[in-house]
């Protein structure tokens, strides 16, 4: 058969590709739980991400979210739950260090006063200042209110009356099961993974 046979009779066999609908790519984006073969939460990831996962056979669902998937030769529920077939070690997980990744490992809460503010009405504070040696690290930033900040001004904490309310810490898997629990909180079949 001639190429140009070949080509033809695709194009008469297949209906032509339809657009995706939006509502199918949202569908795509919902969040999914991915847990470790363990049943140990690690992480979240978008739906699309992982039927890729289950149809690779690297992941099986626990619980499907009620959607339907209808793609070109396949038909599946969309997962809420998935879990690694094979036990995957996870490294000691760190995320970059930034403004925003401190404020939410610190609970956008005051590390000195405990107040709970807006991140635009928090500040980051160095436990040891600057002027004083203190570098920009996990363990020597901090959420900070703008009354606390400048009464610490450039004073060591021994200087002071403050003291932290817990020692900062890099952003670790304990910390992301936190923000797994904020965003599970609403999925009734995460529940029981992420609340024990
Ligand atoms: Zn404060």
């Amino acid at each position: 058969m001639h190429e140009r046979d070949r080509r033809n009779k695709r194009h008469h066999g297949e209906p032509a590709p339809q657009p995706a609908k939006p509502r199918k790519s949202l569908i795509m984006q919902t969040p999914v739980l991915v847990l470790n073969a363990s049943y140990e939460p690690i992480n979240i990831c978008a739906a699309r991400r992982a039927i890729v996962l289950v149809l690779k056979g690297l992941a099986m669902p626990e619980e499907e979210n009620g959607h339907f998937l209808h793609a070109a030769r396949l038909a599946m529920r969309v997962p809420s739950v998935i879990r690694l077939l094979e036990y995957r070690r996870i490294p000691h997980q760190t995320r970059a260090l930034s403004r925003k990744n401190i404020l939410l490992r610190d609970r956008n809460t005051c590390q000195y006063c405990g107040v709970l503010l807006s991140s635009g009405d928090l500040t980051l504070d160095h436990v040891i200042p600057r002027s004083r040696g203190g570098s920009s690290t996990w363990e020597n930033l901090v959420a900070c209110c703008h009354p606390c900040n400048r009464r610490k001004g450039n004073h060591l904490l021994g200087e002071t009356e403050m003291k932290l309310m817990k020692e900062p810490r890099p952003f670790t898997l304990h910390t992301s099961r936190h923000i797994m629990r904020m965003i599970g909180r609403s999925d009734t079949k995460w529940r029981k993974y992420l609340f024990y």
